[in-house]
């Protein structure tokens, strides 16, 4: 086993926190990438992981992705991620919450937590009794805070449609394709955005009865989550996990864009020439799904300040997330870089780490 801070994984973490507390059980890795624009910010993933080598994965290149993220979405935030390591009965306790609140505080700000995976806003409400450096807690009618989830379709949604515009010429959804993987939080809220628009909805989740479920409540047609990368389409929307995107699977594409929320589509750096490759155009994931973490950041800048934050400006800045995309799409054509090595070199520049 290679020491992680060898692999490719490690990319130059600032500080990397092993988290164990005897009397709760609690254990967690707590990633800092980048705090060059601020505190490391992004969110708790709860899981099992049955080898935990991949957790220490899973938080390297999340953390890194958040530095990206938080970078390319103009928040004054760096990027960090948390992990906590579930046993096989996902057993979550306050006493672990709390453990977990504590192992933040002493970070002393420079990692600020939020939902993942596997989290709810109770548990940062648990976690917010030991400590401030939290966000995505639940929020007043019309502040910003709360589910991230609505955010990040929002941000998804002008982003399929600042693709169709520049890929197909077409100004309208009406009639558009659309293939979405994951009928989550994400993937049912970018859905009954599309539908509004009169886009055509494939929609697939390996829980088929959820697909079945949105698919009836949108108008659209339930796909077997095995065939929905395959399905022929304008846009390929992955909204459930991660590293989908490979050699196989980008050879089985039948669409012209790919654009969606799931974090790390890329199994590795190449998939993304594969696409570019094949005339797909390619929304840069960590650009396209900021919508969350606009949200919840700005929640926690604006009680930092003890100022109250409304959604005008979260929305604002949702907004911008077609033109950095376009931004990326034109400077990918000027040099013939795939658009994910555009968004990764301007990321980094952003970062300092150019
Ligand atoms: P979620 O758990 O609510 O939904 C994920 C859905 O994907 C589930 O319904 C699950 O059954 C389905 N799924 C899992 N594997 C699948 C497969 N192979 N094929 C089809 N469906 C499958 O999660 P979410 O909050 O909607 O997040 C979706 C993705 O977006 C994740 O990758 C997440 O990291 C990313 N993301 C979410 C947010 C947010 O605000 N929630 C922000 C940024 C990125």
């Amino acid at each position: 086993m290679a020491a992680f801070w060898t692999t490719a994984d490690w990319d130059e973490h600032e500080r990397v926190e092993l988290v164990h507390d005897r009397a709760s059980g609690l254990t967690a890795i707590i990633a800092l990438h980048s705090t060059h624009l601020g505190p490391g910010a992004g969110g708790t993933r709860f899981w099992h992981y049955a080898d935990p080598e991949d957790a220490m994965r899973d938080a390297l290149r999340l953390s890194r992705g958040m530095s990206y993220k938080n970078a390319m979405a103009g928040l004054p935030m760096g990027g960090g991620k948390a992990v906590i390591l579930l046993d096989e009965n996902r057993t979550k306790t306050p006493g672990m919450l709390a453990a977990f609140g504590d192992a933040v505080h002493a970070l002393n700000g420079k990692y600020v937590t939020a939902e993942d995976v596997g989290a709810s806003e109770a548990d940062m409400v648990a976690i917010a009794r030991r400590t401030p450096h939290v966000c995505g807690l639940p929020a007043q009618e019309g502040d910003a805070g709360g589910d991230p989830g609505p955010f990040t379709a929002m941000g998804i949604y002008l982003g399929i449609k600042a693709a169709v515009a520049h890929a197909l010429g077409r100004d309208s959804m009406a009639g558009v394709r659309v293939a979405l993987q994951g009928c989550g939080s994400v993937g049912s809220g970018v859905a009954r955005l599309l539908a509004q628009d009169g886009a055509v909805l494939y929609v697939a989740d390996i829980n088929a009865d959820r697909a079945r479920a949105l698919a009836d409540e949108v108008g659209g047609e339930a796909v077997f989550a095995e065939t929905i990368m395959a399905t022929p389409c304008d846009v390929f929307s992955p909204n459930a996990l991660g590293a989908i995107l490979d050699e196989r699977s980008i050879a089985s594409l039948n669409c012209a864009i790919v654009a969606g929320g799931a974090n790390n589509q890329l199994a590795r750096d190449e998939d993304g020439d594969l696409l570019a490759a094949r005339g797909i155009l390619y929304a840069p994931d960590y650009v396209i799904n900021a919508g969350g973490i606009i949200n919840v950041s700005l929640e926690y800048l604006c009680r930092q300040q003890g100022q109250p934050c409304d959604l005008d400006e979260v929305n604002r800045r949702i907004g911008q997330i077609p033109d950095r995309l376009l931004q990326i799409w034109r400077k990918s054509e000027e040099s013939g870089l795939g658009a994910h090595r555009v968004a990764d070199q301007m990321a980094q520049e952003l970062i300092g780490r150019a």
